[in-house]
């Protein structure tokens, strides 16, 4: 048995304790409280206690929402969503285009490392900032083998797209056995607290309705995602099928002459084809309005903000103050380094304070914390809680700090340690 001594603790789910300790038994929280009571609490039991002194024991941080595998993809600077849109697809037509060294190993695997060191420095930067569990998106899967080892709860959002109904059930039919094949390696060798794999849609501008419904069928009680209502185009198009999506998709070959718009706004249309639950992460939901915001309440939506995303890609901005007030499990994700500097939790965390002036600090702690563990499913972890799992951080704090600074020194770090 451990025994954590620091001058705060920061539960999230309850009060800031002063001069306070935390009880650790293998992996797991056993108590935590004033340091006098647990000292006495304690002190007949074999334990090593460790007196972090001027220091803040807190949960650490989950990052909702991350794409590793651009981490290459690095695009300084876009006029809007639609540039960017058509800058990443570019990008990974060639990425993936055949190429005339693919029969030169040696140059196709110093390509191979100069992408893994890029996704390295995101993981670094990830690891550092306190984040103990992620929800990543894939579309090639290359990066899944590689995430298992990571001392990180992973839940892998194995992302299809296809606008098509043709196409999207080449696609399913393709990766479901793969997915099956996995999931039951990870639960053969009882993993599945740490590392998850389910299909998520990438939008509804770029996912048929039959998919959609594919990927919940399949799916089942695993959570999901989407990204939704991000660009303003997107709700023009499926409210009236007209724009720049369905620009875009001709011009890819991807449109379907057929397709009726749904008429509606996405979040309506995805709640009537029975896409949105408690299992379901909406990732952005910046373009709604008052209607869809009941819709994601009452389908006990998690929603997770990428704000510094969102202002990167000028989509707008969220309504935080709405989604909180009407009891949605709001969390935070940075997005990928296509559209943000970098994958720190802690300075997502900085601007997002600044962005949403009107959620206080308590919130936003939560948000990046215990709402994100619920909307990635990882309930073990988020909160310091007798009973749950010790994915525990620690800041290093000036020895004057009072206690109602606490926040605004977490605010203003960028580094963190964790606890065990
Ligand atoms: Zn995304």
């Amino acid at each position: 048995m451990k025994i954590f001594y620091a001058k705060y603790i920061l539960p999230v789910t309850s009060e800031v304790i002063e001069d306070g300790a935390v009880v650790i038994e293998g992996r797991k929280i056993v108590d935590f409280g004033k340091r006098e009571e647990i000292e006495f609490k304690f002190k007949d039991v074999a334990r090593r206690e460790i007196d972090l002194k001027n220091a803040l024991i807190m949960p650490g941080f989950v990052n909702a929402h991350t794409h590793l595998e651009l981490s290459d993809f690095k695009i300084e600077k876009v006029n809007d969503f639609k540039e960017w849109l058509w800058e990443i697809v570019l990008r990974k037509d060639k990425k993936y285009a055949p190429k005339w060294y693919d029969e030169f190993n040696f140059i196709v695997s110093f390509l191979e490392r100069r992408w893994l060191r890029k996704i390295y420095r995101a993981l670094q930067e990830i690891i550092t900032s306190g984040t103990i569990a992620i929800g990543d998106v894939t579309n090639t899967g290359e990066l899944v083998t590689r995430l298992v080892s990571l001392p990180l709860r992973v839940h892998i959002f194995v992302e299809l797209i296809a606008f098509s109904d043709e196409k999207a059930l080449q696609v399913f039919e393709k990766l479901k056995s793969n997915l099956n094949d996995i999931t039951a390696v990870i639960e053969r060798h009882n993993y599945q607290n740490k590392f998850r794999l389910s299909f998520s849609a990438h939008a509804p501008y770029s996912v048929s309705e039959r998919l959609f419904k594919l990927i919940k069928d399949f799916n089942g009680e695993r959570k999901t995602s989407v990204h939704l209502a991000e660009p303003i185009e997107e709700i023009e198009f499926i409210k009236h099928g007209t724009g720049f999506f369905r620009d875009f998709l001709t011009k890819r070959g991807s449109f379907n002459s057929g397709w009726q718009p749904p008429g509606k706004s996405p979040v309506k249309y995805l709640d009537d084809i029975g896409f949105l639950d408690e299992n379901t992460l909406a990732v952005h939901c910046v373009n709604v309005d008052d209607e869809d915001i009941q819709i994601l309440s009452s389908r006990n939506v998690s929603v997770c903000t990428c704000p510094r995303s969102n202002f990167f890609l000028k989509v707008g901005k969220a309504p935080l103050r709405k989604f909180l007030d009407n009891g949605i499990n709001v969390c935070l994700g940075t997005d990928s380094k296509a559209s943000n500097n970098d994958l720190n939790i802690l300075n997502e965390l900085r601007f997002a304070r600044e962005y949403y002036r009107d959620v206080s600090d308590e919130e936003l702690i939560k948000i990046a914390t215990i709402n994100g563990a619920k909307a990635l499913g990882f309930d073990m972890i988020g909160s310091i809680e007798k009973g749950k799992d010790a994915d525990l951080i620690y800041f290093t704090i000036p020895k004057d700090l009072k206690k109602s600074e606490i926040y605004e020194f977490i605010f203003s770090s960028s580094l963190c340690g964790r606890l065990i």
